[in-house]
């Protein structure tokens, strides 16, 4: 797969033999892999039960494996925008995914370009506004097609025929290759679009998976009989809520004819055999599930088989010594949990994303680490390994003593989030709360709901504890914690209105005809 011809990489690698050791203190370049709803269940490191993922596996092996990185606001622009700034949604303005990203603000890659970095943004951006910050940026319009993406620059737009995840590779080795000066450390944000639905797999796994059935999760059924009036009301469900897209009866619009000649081989004679059971079939919900899941793991696939392509090049280089690669999505993800698809809920499937950091010679290979970081730490993480200095303002905090010691007690206790996208895709009501090595508490502030949680009683979170008298203590404990951070993180009260009439989302079989 390594697109580099064989000279080219001995050349590289006798340069690394010679005159590419780096000194002791050199900054060290930061490659940061960032994928868009990626939860931890669909990476075999973290113990999925369904694939294999190798690629993000070996950084697992040679690096450290955070098991408890939570997200601030669970969706996709606002954590991108966390990411980049280092604050919480009501400081950095990115409150929802509607909103315009205001990039004039203070930056990650712009401090970094301040300390003498190099920077450049490939893939997915997702932020509407100009890229700010880089020295260079190649980056998909919105969501982007999985498809023959255009593909925006600083100057033009190009269309460029392919599958998206192998093409934002291409780019970035590109970038890797010839793009950058080689006289900087380097900061590249290598985002791909994938898995984010609908779930398009790549021409080479599509039909990945086809002779295995998946059981539904144990909470598939969910009856949320505990949870308040917020849970039922979302519209999420794998059963209930895939349109005909989302479930491949109909082919991506925008394939070449080629690319929609190898789609229907593999999916035609599935949806041939799906209509024989005239859609009424008993089977319809485990036959969505498995679709859904199959699909989902698929486009995960390519995701993992591209970081091999990174991870080799970087070997090959001799670039691997002094760069830190970091894997992370935006937030977490339902794989059927409580039958739900999509994200945005403080449960843990969603609260939590994937996040593995390879350092070679600064953190110990095979750490698991139990801390609790969150994607606000990102940023001055990154001023903090390239020796720069972080900002005051900046609300989160360097991971760097825990992850060079492998654990530090005293990094957080608690945590805090909130989400605040009501009325929005899927009807899921705003919430904060705050989340503890053990305990969770949910307050649903715009219908005056409380749930609470005992992650190590109930780790499906779906015995709601609030109000409990044997939990009467701990509650106390939690509300007065989440008091104290909101102050601490100058959170303001959330006057936005929310209107009466009730949120609607439109999904479903889309009413799509058998016939
Ligand atoms: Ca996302």
């Amino acid at each position: 797969m390594n697109r580099l011809p064989a000279f080219a990489l001995l050349f590289a690698f006798v340069l690394s033999l010679t005159a590419c050791a780096p000194a002791e203190d050199a900054p060290p370049n930061i490659v940061f892999i960032f994928t868009d709803d990626h939860a931890q269940a669909a990476i075999s490191a973290y113990g999925s039960p369904y694939h294999q993922t190798p690629n993000i596996d070996r950084l697992a092996r040679e690096g450290a494996l955070f098991q408890n990185c939570l997200v601030t606001n669970s969706i996709c622009a606002p954590s991108r925008a966390t990411v980049l700034t280092g604050k919480y949604s009501h400081l950095n303005g990115q409150l929802t995914n509607g909103q315009l990203f205001d990039g004039s603000q203070q930056t990650m890659p712009k401090l970094l370009q301040q300390a003498g970095y190099e920077t450049a943004m490939i893939g997915k951006w997702h932020l509407r506004s100009e890229p700010t910050g880089f020295d260079h940026f190649q980056v998909l319009i919105g969501q982007g097609p999985y498809y023959n993406p255009p593909i925006r620059t600083a100057t033009d737009t190009t269309i460029i025929e392919g599958y998206t995840t192998d093409i934002i590779t291409d780019l970035a080795l590109d970038w890797l290759e010839e793009g950058r000066s080689g006289e900087k450390p380097f900061l590249l944000m290598y985002q791909h679009k994938a898995p984010h639905r609908n779930w398009q797999p790549g021409p080479d796994h599509l039909t990945m998976f086809d002779d295995t059935t998946f059981a539904l999760p144990p909470t598939f059924y969910d009856d949320y009989a505990t949870r308040s009036a917020a849970a039922p009301q979302a519209i999420m469900r794998v059963d209930d809520h895939l349109n005909a897209n989302d479930l491949k009866i109909t082919p991506p619009g925008n394939l070449t004819e080629d690319q929609l000649e190898t789609w229907m081989a593999a999916y035609g004679p599935k949806n041939d055999a799906l209509k024989e059971t005239g859609w009424q079939d008993d089977e319809l919900d485990e036959w969505k599930f498995n679709r859904y899941l199959k699909d989902y793991l698929r486009s995960v696939q390519s995701v993992d088989d591209n970081i091999g392509r990174l991870l080799d090049y970087l070997d090959a280089t001799g670039l691997a010594e002094n760069t830190v690669v970091v894997y992370a999505s935006d937030q977490g993800w339902y794989l059927g949990e409580h039958g739900w698809y999509d994200k945005r809920w403080m449960y843990e499937p969603s609260l939590k994303t994937p996040f593995i950091v390879r350092w070679p010679d600064q953190v110990d290979a095979g750490q698991i680490n139990e801390s609790l970081v969150s994607n606000v730490d990102f940023a001055p993480t990154f001023l903090d390994m390239a020796g720069a200095e972080i900002p005051a303002d900046m609300q989160g905090k360097s991971i760097l003593h825990t992850l060079k010691n492998g654990t530090d007690p005293d990094f957080r206790d608690a945590f805090y989030y909130q989400y605040y996208e009501y009325p929005g895709a899927h009807c899921v009501r705003r919430h904060y709360g705050v989340r503890t090595d053990r305990y969770k508490l949910i307050y649903f502030y715009g219908i005056d709901e409380w749930e609470m949680f005992d992650l190590q009683e109930d780790s499906d979170e779906l015995n709601n504890i609030y109000g409990s008298a044997d939990y009467a203590d701990i509650q106390a404990g939690l509300e007065l914690r989440l008091t104290e951070l909101r102050e601490e993180y100058q959170v303001p009260e959330d006057t936005r209105p929310i209107p009466d009439e009730e949120c609607t989302y439109t999904v479903g079989w889309m009413g799509y005809d058998a016939g």
